[in-house]
């Protein structure tokens, strides 16, 4: 991992929905020093912003769920009308996303926003930019400029567009595009730097990872903004996910990346979700919940372990708010090994689970009693590493693995079972007497 690279910081919020800032590193214009903010975890709203009451539930979903910034819509004058009713309601910062109408952004920041989002490429007379950013201004509102792949060639000269993507797709597949984009870049800010305004969060998505991370790249090379990492149209979550954490971790692991969002279709909780996953497996925020570990599960397994796994998440969500890892494992075969670095582990057997803190063996129950017993340990451990009696990650004693026939009567038995079957198969024994030496083959 390289240290986070030096930029300005910029602050959104108020002192009603709290304050969250975006970089930091370098001083002040006033020479006041800052230091790198948490990267923090944005996304959008998929109703209608107009749809007002829908539209504050899903808001405080999302920031129940860890957002700590979340954008809206704006196309229609209703939508920035919707505002004024939304914002009071929600205790997070609220980024109006305009485009191509110059008005709603305008509109928006009479409604109260914190943050603007601007396209170069469907906003960009000049008269019409600079009044939108006097309007920040005067309010200490920050603007996103963000220059998408798709949007930053001129849609509306046809042939120079066709001409840019000849060019494009011709010779240099991405360089073209990114001098594009550096350059749209370079003339928009132009217009903010007359204007004295410092303010400012960059962009620059696009769908295709590689392009993504060569534009932060160069654009973190050239300016000394923060930035907003995000691939755009990234599709399913299935999918989505693996393209934006390819392209988002590559650049984080380099430093690079102040904010992000994570664009998926589907709920947006889950962009929330897997963007603090992200912020948390490369240590960039500090997790407040349980660390789940769990096998891959194989041919040993004697549980539902994907349904256990779920419950168990279930179990703890919002009850643990210390990273204690805990371990869900599918069998006694391999399960103490894998779950060497957990805090507290559950081995599920043959309709039993042996329950591990700290490495020592504290429960044995019956299958029902799992997710109960599961809880009950791990709260205990927290309130423990809460009162300072041990710490996370403390091993008292190595995991010992449970007996597998004594205590858990688990895989061996089926495996035992499965293997004299086989057994009388190839021997054309049906008598049922065959026998087998259980735990050698
Ligand atoms: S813990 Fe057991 S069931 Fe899970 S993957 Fe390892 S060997 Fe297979």
């Amino acid at each position: 991992m390289q240290p986070r690279r030096p930029t300005r910081q910029v602050t959104i919020g108020d002192s009603r929905v709290g304050f969250v800032r975006i970089g930091g590193g370098k001083p002040a214009r006033d020479g006041t020093p800052t230091t790198p903010a948490p990267v923090s975890v944005q996304t959008m709203t998929t109703g209608y912003t107009h749809d007002i009451d829908a539209c504050v539930a899903e808001i405080n979903r999302l920031t129940a769920a860890g957002a700590d910034v979340v954008r809206v819509a704006v196309p229609e004058k209703k939508d920035t009308d919707a505002l004024r009713h939304i914002i009071p309601q929600v205790k997070v910062p609220i980024v109006a996303d305009v485009h191509f109408h110059f008005k709603r952004a305008l509109e928006a920041i009479e409604a109260g926003v914190h943050k603007i989002r601007l396209n170069p490429g469907n906003i960009n007379e000049r008269d019409q930019v600079v009044e939108v950013i006097k309007a920040c201004k005067d309010r200490s509102i920050p603007i996103r400029v963000g220059v998408n792949e798709g949007s930053i060639i001129e849609r509306r000269d046809k042939q120079k567009r066709l001409k840019e993507l000849g060019a494009y797709f011709h010779d240099n597949k991405r360089g073209y595009l990114l001098a594009i984009m550096i350059t749209k870049l370079e003339e928009y800010l132009d217009i903010f730097y007359e204007q004295d305004f410092y303010d400012i969060v960059i962009s620059a998505k696009s769908m295709d990872v590689a392009t993504v991370i060569d534009a932060y790249t160069e654009i973190s090379n050239r300016f000394d903004h923060p930035l907003h990492l995000g691939v755009t149209h990234a599709g399913p979550k299935e999918t989505g996910c693996i393209r934006s954490v390819v392209a988002l971790g590559s650049l984080l692991s380099q430093g690079i990346g102040d904010t992000l969002r994570i664009s998926y279709a589907s709920d947006s909780r889950y962009e929330v979700e897997d963007g603090l996953e992200l912020l948390y497996s490369l240590g960039l925020r500090d997790r407040t919940s349980a660390e789940l570990i769990a096998c891959p599960t194989c041919g040993r397994i004697q549980v539902d372990l994907i349904t256990l796994v779920q419950d168990v998440r279930k179990k703890l969500d919002g009850k643990i708010q210390l990273p204690i890892k805990v371990a869900v494992m599918g069998c006694i075969v391999n399960g103490p090994g894998e779950a060497e670095g957990a805090d507290v582990a559950v081995f599920a057997g043959d309709r039993r689970g042996i329950i591990y803190v700290q490495g020592e063996k504290v429960a044995n129950v019956p299958e029902e009693q799992i997710l109960d017993a599961l809880l009950e340990r791990t709260l205990a451990f927290q309130a423990d590493v809460q009162s300072g009696k041990t710490r996370l990650g403390e091993k008292k004693v190595e995991i010992i693995p449970p007996d597998p026939i004594g205590e858990l009567g688990s895989g061996w038995e089926k495996l035992a079972h499965d293997k004299v079957a086989k057994a009388n198969a190839e021997n054309g024994n049906s008598s049922g007497t065959a026998t087998l030496t259980i735990g050698k083959s």
